[in-house]
């Protein structure tokens, strides 16, 4: 079980030749089951290594090797918008990615999901205008799970929801990753939610992207308010955020010279 499952190695991208390094040299690996946090400033890269695993981009050096069986390499994406059509109800919106793979739709699948992200039956026949912001990221997620994917990617997903909302969304997403279907990694830029969440926290900095810290959580299996409220977790976010503020300020140097033009 405890096999590697994804690894990045030395992955260097500019967006164009001319172009500043976006990512220098991003190594990470990926152990089966496992739930690992991205965390760094926005503009980092973060969404840009999201979409080299994705496939959506290939990186300019450096070699991305996905260790899972054929007929297991399937990778789900849960976007910081939730991205459903207007038109369609949620019902209709699920069916999406059963008619995209050219597959019957399965509707008792769909109505197992729903209930799994904690939508009713009703929920089902709404459109996306009639959903709360947290609802429509539940749609979201349901979607991505519908595929059955063995490794999750997250982007930011409840970057855009009230404080009280995203906290209930990752004690949710942490009962279901519990469940050992998959394997998560989680992009934020917020200290406490990948901390909450993380078994492992890969803390990045900018100008160029890299990573320049490596976290293991120490937390209970069942992540809940008692471990939020925890004097462990505590400590574990501020050591992270001690890592990140000499990081900002060794990057804010290095720009001031540059500024400046001083030699
Ligand atoms: P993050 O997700 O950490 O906020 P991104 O991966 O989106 O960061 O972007 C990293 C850097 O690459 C940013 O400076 C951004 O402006 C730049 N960038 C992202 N996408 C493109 C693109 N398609 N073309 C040019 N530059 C891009
Ligand atoms: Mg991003």
């Amino acid at each position: 079980m405890n096999q590697t499952m994804l690894q990045c190695q030395r992955l260097t991208h500019r967006f164009s030749s001319l172009g500043a390094l976006v990512l220098e040299d991003v190594s990470l690996d990926l152990t089966n089951g496992e739930f690992v946090s991205l965390l760094g400033p926005s503009g980092c890269g973060k969404s840009t290594i999201l979409k080299m695993i994705a496939g959506l981009i290939r990186p300019h050096s450096g070699e991305i090797r996905d260790s899972r069986p054929v007929g297991q390499q399937r990778t789900g994406y849960v976007f910081q918008e939730p991205r459903l059509i207007a038109w369609r109800t949620v019902q209709e919106n699920l069916a999406l990615p059963f008619e995209l793979s050219r597959v019957k739709v399965d509707h008792d699948e769909i109505f197992r999901t729903l209930d799994l992200v904690g939508l009713s039956k009703s929920d089902a026949f709404k459109l996306p205008h009639m959903l709360s912001g947290g609802m429509k990221m539940r749609v979201s997620l349901a979607r991505a799970l519908l595929m059955q994917p063995t490794l999750l990617l997250f982007d930011e997903p409840f970057a855009a929801l009230d404080e009280l909302l995203r906290e209930q969304l990752n004690e949710d997403l942490n009962a279901l990753w519990r469940e050992g279907l998959w394997t998560g990694l989680f992009v934020t830029h917020t200290i406490s939610e990948a901390v909450f969440l993380s078994e492992r926290v890969l803390v990045m900095s900018p100008h160029p992207g890299r990573i320049v810290g490596e976290f293991a959580i120490e937390g209970p299996k069942v992540r809940d308010q008692e471990w939020r409220n925890s004097l462990r977790f505590q400590q574990q976010v501020i050591a992270i955020r001690e890592t990140m503020r000499s990081g900002r300020s060794a990057d804010q140097e290095k720009h001031g010279l540059s500024q400046t033009g001083s030699p």
